[in-house]
């Protein structure tokens, strides 16, 4: 019941040729599900528009159809959401409450720099879920960039340290697909 996807997109309707970057096996093998059993990381980076929602979103549909709970949040409406509750006097519960999915799909991370304390509280966060609920964040940033996303290099290297213990990392490069289709109707020079 939670999802909550930005849209709907399917594996089938990613185009991997526009994508050379991309391993489709690899894909493929993530689409198994097997990583979410296991609670591990997928972390999908890239520059704009180069399918990073398209895939997180298939990959979550596809964890639905095997019956797996799934949360689909953007980092900026996630860190919003913790610090409320820890203003509230209610992280602990909240932290309970995200850490119920065993898929927890973050979008949108490092578009929007972390204030000091959004890292601490991100930290606790992936400390809750470590090893229990897999975790699939989407990044325009490279992992060496995360230090000043999250403002705090110390607590952005436990993040780290934690999220890439048993995880995949994969880079997409190119232009943009958005652009693309743009410039193919014409709408671009
Ligand atoms: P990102 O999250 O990386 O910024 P999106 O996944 O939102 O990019 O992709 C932008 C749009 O382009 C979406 O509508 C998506 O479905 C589409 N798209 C991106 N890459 C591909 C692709 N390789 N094949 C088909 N559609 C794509
Ligand atoms: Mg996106």
């Amino acid at each position: 019941k939670l999802a909550q996807f930005p849209f709907v997109r399917e594996l089938d309707g990613f185009d991997f040729e526009a994508q050379p970057s991309l391993d489709q096996g690899q894909i493929r093998e993530l689409a198994t599900c097997r990583w979410i059993a296991h609670g591990d990381t997928l972390m999908l980076l890239g520059p704009p528009g180069t399918g990073k929602t398209h895939l997180a979103v298939s990959l979550g549909r596809e964890a639905i159809r095997q019956n797996y709970n799934v949360q689909f949040i953007t980092a900026a409406t996630l860190v919003a959401m913790l610090a409320k509750a820890h203003a509230d006097g209610a992280l602990d519960k909240q932290l309970t409450t995200l850490s119920r999915p065993k898929l927890l799909i973050i979008d949108e991370l490092g578009y929007l720099p972390f204030e000091a304390n959004a890292a601490h509280l991100f930290f606790q966060l992936v400390s809750r879920r470590y090893e229990k609920g897999a975790i699939l964040i989407t990044s325009n940033r490279s992992v060496g960039e995360w230090g000043s996303v999250f403002g705090d290099p110390v607590v952005a290297t436990a993040i780290l340290d934690r999220l890439l213990h048993h995880s995949t990392v994969i880079t997409i490069r190119g232009d943009s697909y958005r652009l693309r289709e743009k410039r193919r109707s014409g709408l671009l020079q």
